[in-house]
Formats: structure tokens, sequence, C-alpha cells
């Protein structure tokens, strides 16, 4: 369905990324796991279409997508801080990508709706983001994400500037959203429970190179190096 292959990136001097290739079924949740400055992020970037890459390939049902701008690929982005437009309402950010792709008006007001049910939202319509907690923001963002049914949406650590209980009570609803949806999803996180309870499938990211891809317990139970051990294991 989505196939990396040779992903390569250097920012002058620096390989950010050197050698990534990994294929990711449809409607599967695929992590990227790994520490600090080890190409998560630029992955994802080159995927969204924010960086080109020096070398490779990104292809979605067979065709490459290197070629084609950002705002055309149809893949839904939620980041770390993800970043809603602070002069629109709620209601008026989730049908953004909407109006862009001109949805008529009483389609974008019915789907709108049916968004904020999926994340938990109904009622906050016309508040503005500043007016919401961090994680009813991200929980926006994601409806926002989702509103135009992406087969692709990205993730870079959505939920790592949220607590505990605000964590978990927003894992279950991307878990619910991805049995609910067909949405492939790819997301980054340093956080190795989150990975175990979300994913179908992690990829092991060391210094630009994915080490490992396997299920939980694939990498748990036989992990291909130590590297791969300390991240997945007890000892972490
Ligand atoms: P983190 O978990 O800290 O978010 P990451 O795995 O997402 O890390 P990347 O952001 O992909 O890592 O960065 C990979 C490497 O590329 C790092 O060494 C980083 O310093 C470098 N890098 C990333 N973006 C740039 C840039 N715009 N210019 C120069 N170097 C960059
Ligand atoms: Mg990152």
């Amino acid at each position: 369905f989505l196939q990396i292959r040779g992903l390569r990136k250097d920012y002058g001097i620096v390989t950010a990324v050197s050698d990534v290739n990994i294929t990711v079924e449809r409607g599967e949740f695929m992590t990227f796991l790994g520490p600090s400055g080890s190409g998560k992020s630029t992955t994802l970037y080159i995927l969204a279409g924010f960086e080109n890459p020096t070398a490779g390939d990104i292809l979605l049902n067979g065709e490459s997508l290197i070629s084609t701008p950002s705002h055309k690929r149809n893949i839904g982005m939620v980041f770390q801080r993800y970043t809603l437009f602070p002069h629109l309402s709620v209601g008026e950010n989730i049908a953004f990508p909407l109006k862009v792709r001109r949805w008529g008006k009483a389609a974008i007001d019915a789907k709108v709706k049916q968004m904020l049910g999926l994340v938990r939202l109904e009622g906050f319509e016309d508040r503005k983001p500043a007016q919401m907690s961090g994680g009813q923001q991200q929980r926006v963002a994601l409806a926002r994400a989702l509103a135009y049914d992406p087969p692709v949406l990205l993730m870079d650590e959505p939920l790592s500037a949220l607590d505990k209980k605000l964590r978990e009570e927003i894992q279950h609803e991307i878990r619910r959203i991805h049995q609910e949806t067909e949405v492939t999803i790819l997301y980054v996180t340093h956080d190795q429970e989150e990975a175990l309870r979300l994913s179908d499938r992690i990829a092991v990211f060391s210094k630009g190179v994915i080490d490992q891809i396997g299920t939980g317990p694939e990498l748990y139970a036989n992990p291909s190096n130590r590297f791969v051990a300390s991240f997945i294991g007890d000892s972490d």
C-alpha cells in the first residue's frame, strides 16, 4: 500500500535518514520507535511533503508521491504541538481542509458534527483553541486531520505533551478511530508502552535506518540486536 524505498535525507553534512525501507499495509497501525535524532520525524516530514528526500522514493498504491505537492497528497497530519489556526473556531478549524477541497456548506456542516462526535467534543464548535485544554486541542487536530478521510494519517508524538490520564484517554480514541475507519496510521513515539498498546507493527529506528520491524511480541521475543532489546525489552 505505502512503500518507502531507499529513503535518504542529508542536511549539509548531517545525514538525518540514511537508508529507510518499509512497506506499510493498508489499514495498518505502524509505529516508529527510536531514540532522539534517529530520523523518525524526518521520515514523516518527507512523507508529508514538507521535505524532499536526497534519494529514494515513496509509493502510494504503486505511484510515486515525490513530485506531488504536500497539499495534494491526501495525507493527514497531527504533530506534537499541532498548531490549530488560533483565529478560527473549532468548527472552522475542522471545516478548513473541506473548504480547501470545495465541499458544499451542508456537507461541511454535517461532517464537522460527525467529527466532533468522533472525538467526543460535541458542543465545542464555537470555541477558540485558546479556550480549550491541550488534550482537547489535540482532539480537534485529530478531528481535522481525519475529516476528509485521508487514506494515510501521520502522527508525530501527538500525546507527549499530555498528562498520563489524558494520554490514555486519547490513545483509546486513536485506537477506536483506527478500528472504525480504514485509515493507515504512521505514528511516532518515544514511549514503548504506547507503541505496544497501539501498534500492529513497530519499526525500530537507529541512526537513520530501521534496525528491525515486527509486532510488539515479535520484537520482544526475538530482538535482532541489543539495541532493539534495550528499546523494547524490560531494561528500558
Ligand atoms: P526526536 O525523537 O528527538 O524527535 P527524530 O528521530 O525525530 O528525533 P529527526 O528530527 O528526524 O530525529 O532528526 C534526525 C537527525 O537529523 C538529527 O541528527 C537532527 O539533528 C538532524 N536534522 C533534522 N532536521 C534537520 C535540519 N532541518 N537541519 C539539519 N539537521 C537536521
Ligand atoms: Mg522527532
